[in-house]
């Protein structure tokens, strides 16, 4: 669905990205990991729009989308839930909900989406009339990303979705993205988590100063004794 090849990104001189190329198939779970600045971000902003590649090729389903802009690819079923989650704070849960399908003519089945969607998240349901901004860095997290999915994107793309949150709030965000899949969502998942994303994720692409320095399932990239002990906190 998704192909990035060879994809060069700089900010002024500085390259965070030095031809790096990954793709992801319909009803699978990708994991961009690596460490900080490693350039994870950067591929997701290419992407949507947000960062200008100086090179490379970015395609979906076979066709070109540099220079498109992020409302484009929201219409081509790409949707980005960004670092930092930036809900609305003071709208409501539900408002914010909402907000997310505004892309859709469907009125009705949007209204039909989001009690679903409040059924299907019940911290959510829960906080209904709530304003966005008095739910915990959890709840805020499941929001960001049940309004990204009231658009029904094609692929959804989480930057850093654990990101600040206690261990057992980060489960739940990595149940959400196994239950995702299951009902055979596409997923890009970009974590610093690497051991987590990387078990869940069918392939997994390791970034280091804006290469891909190895790739594959769970299983090949435990393999590696050096990838292990430089992103994995060893054996
Ligand atoms: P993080 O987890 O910190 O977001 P990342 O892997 O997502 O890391 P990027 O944010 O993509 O990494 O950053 C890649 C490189 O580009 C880093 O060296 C970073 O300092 C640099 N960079 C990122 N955004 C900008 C910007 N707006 N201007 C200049 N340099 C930037």
């Amino acid at each position: 669905m998704l192909r990035v090849d060879d994809l060069v990104v700089r900010y002024g001189r500085s390259p965070a990205l030095r031809g790096v190329s990954f793709r992801v198939d319909e009803g699978q779970v990708v994991s961009l990991v690596g460490p900080n600045g490693a350039g994870k971000t950067t591929s997701l902003k290419a992407i949507v729009g947000l960062v200008a590649p100086a090179s490379g090729s970015i395609t979906v389903d076979g066709e070109s989308v540099l220079g498109r802009r992020p409302e484009a690819l929201l219409r081509r079923g790409l949707s980005l839930v960004p670092e930092g989650r930036h809900i609305f704070g003071t709208l409501t849960v539900e408002e914010n909900l909402r907000l997310g399908g505004t892309a859709r003519k469907d009125k009705r089945a949007l209204r039909a989406d989001v009690r679903e969607f409040m059924e299907r998240f019940p911290a959510l349901g829960r906080r209904q009339n709530s304003p966005a901004g008095k739910l915990s860095g959890g709840e805020q997290q499941q929001l960001a990303i049940a309004r990204a999915l009231i658009a029904k994107p094609r692929l959804l793309m989480l930057d850093e979705p654990s990101l600040g949150l206690a261990p057992l709030i980060v489960e739940q965000i990595f149940d959400i993205v196994a239950q995702l899949r299951a009902e055979g969502g596409t997923v890009l998942l970009v974590e610093q988590n690497a051991a987590k994303a990387v078990a869940l994720a069918d392939v997994s692409y390791v970034l280091q100063s804006g290469e891909v320095v190895m790739s594959g399932t769970a299983d090949e990239i435990l393999a590696s004794d050096d990838i292990v002990d430089s992103y994995f906190g060893g054996r």
